[in-house]
């Protein structure tokens, strides 16, 4: 039986997590839930799956507000909830799903207490990738494991390599809402476009992030840091069908690629499990109604996010960091009505131009440039900096 702590157990990523978990109620236990706020949903879970430990980030909540049913689970309220979650004895693995760098402390926290972590939450490895690089080789081997499709992708193909390094990364994207629009119509897109995406459902901070292809400059920063890839080695590919999740390719020119149907529960169950497979519950690939599997060159000039994740993982030390930081900033703004996508694309870039060269080596630099970098976005965008709520990492709403 294993234990999982899942961190964003309302969203979803964390809802589908816990499916699974129902699904194979003889395999795993959910043994703590955090959300941020969404509290009639994290009570429901509570209720259905009899966690020890259940929390709330949003400090608005105390003890007071819990249902008294609910009482015998330890609470826990503020940010430490995800760090206590992430390290508790009665977890094995931390299921990290919550969207932001927040989720950085309880991901190194996790590590550093000898636990495997399943990582969904991208935005982390992208703002600390060489720190937790570092906790998960202190941690051993496959004590960090990705749900993110792409990377799950990317890992499930390397299992037959027999040590063989690959020669490049096909990193594959869907394209998003906007892979057709001119670059004068994307600029003007407002956050109602964005969060139209033609393939997967998911919540609205990666929805936006997919339509503008900043989900697909992370996931080459995500890439850069998981598999030690350097920018030459990541060839991203336009894939409208969402068929093949992501490929890898040998010396030899050999490229094995892993396909399925685009339904995030195979790469969630597949981190949980590991290395194990089990049944999913949904519906197989039927390759035989697949008419056409194509790619495309992605156009950066359209989409000038993924130039500059490339200018970033060559820069290194905070850049990444700096990078997510605007980006968050302004995608909370865009799904706030307050910003079109061209000015979310000039904010990110700016910002990474103004804050300049920031190290990186330890958790107290990289919170340091996150708030730089997020001072630094906001001043862009007209706002007053932020008022962190509570701990370091501020946290913009999506
Ligand atoms: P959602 O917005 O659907 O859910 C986010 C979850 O995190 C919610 O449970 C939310 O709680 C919680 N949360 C947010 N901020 C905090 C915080 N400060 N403290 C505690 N909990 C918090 O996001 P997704 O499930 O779509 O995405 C989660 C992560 O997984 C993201 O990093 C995303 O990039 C990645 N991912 C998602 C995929 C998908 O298909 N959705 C695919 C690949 C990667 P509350 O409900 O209370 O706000
Ligand atoms: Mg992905």
């Amino acid at each position: 039986m294993k234990r999982l702590a899942v961190l964003g157990s309302t969203g979803s990523i964390g809802t589908q997590a816990l499916e699974l978990i129902a699904l194979h109620s003889d395999r795993f236990r959910a043994t703590a839930l955090v959300a941020r706020s969404s509290s009639e949903t994290l009570f429901a879970q509570v209720r259905a799956f009899r966690p020890q430990m259940a929390g709330l980030t949003d400090t608005r909540f105390s003890i007071d507000d819990i249902p008294k049913d609910l009482r015998d689970c330890r609470w826990v309220f503020g940010d430490e909830a995800l760090t206590e979650a992430a390290g508790m004895d009665g977890c094995d693995e931390a299921l990290v799903a919550v969207v932001g760098m927040c989720g950085l402390p309880a991901v190194l926290h996790a590590l550093s207490c000898g636990k495997r972590v399943l990582l969904a939450n991208k935005e982390t490895l992208v703002a600390g990738g060489g720190l937790v690089m570092k906790a998960a080789k202190s941690a051993g081997e496959h004590s960090l494991l990705p749900i993110d499709s792409e990377h799950s992708a990317i890992f499930q193909c390397l299992q037959g390599a027999a040590g063989n390094a690959f020669r490049r990364i096909l990193l594959t994207c869907s394209g998003g809402p906007f892979r057709v629009w001119s670059k004068d119509k994307i600029d003007a897109a407002t956050a109602k476009e964005a969060l139209r995406h033609p393939t997967w459902n998911m919540g609205n901070k990666i929805t936006v992030d997919s339509a503008t292809l900043f989900n697909k400059a992370l996931e080459m920063i995500e890439a850069h840091y998981l598999f030690g890839a350097d920018v030459e080695q990541i060839q991203v590919l336009v894939h409208p069908q969402s068929a093949v999740h992501s490929a890898v390719e040998f010396s030899d020119g050999a490229v094995i690629a892993q396909l399925g149907t685009p339904d995030m529960r195979l790469p969630i169950l597949y981190a949980m499990a590991y290395p194990e497979r089990l049944p999913t519950g949904g519906e197989p690939m039927d390759l035989f109604k697949l008419k056409e599997l194509t790619f495309e060159r992605p156009d950066e000039t359209r989409f000038p996010s993924l130039r500059m994740a490339a200018e970033c993982i060559r820069a290194g030390g905070a850049a990444c960091c700096v990078l997510n930081a605007a980006n968050e900033e302004a995608v909370g703004r865009l799904l706030a009505g307050k910003l079109t996508v061209g000015k979310l694309f000039s904010t990110v870039e700016e910002t990474i131009g103004r804050v300049g060269h920031l190290p990186a080596d330890t958790l107290s630099q990289v919170l340091a440039a996150d708030r730089r970098a997020r001072e630094t976005a906001r001043e862009l965008m007209g706002l007053p900096p932020h008022t962190p709520i509570r701990g370091s990492a501020p946290e913009p709403r999506y």
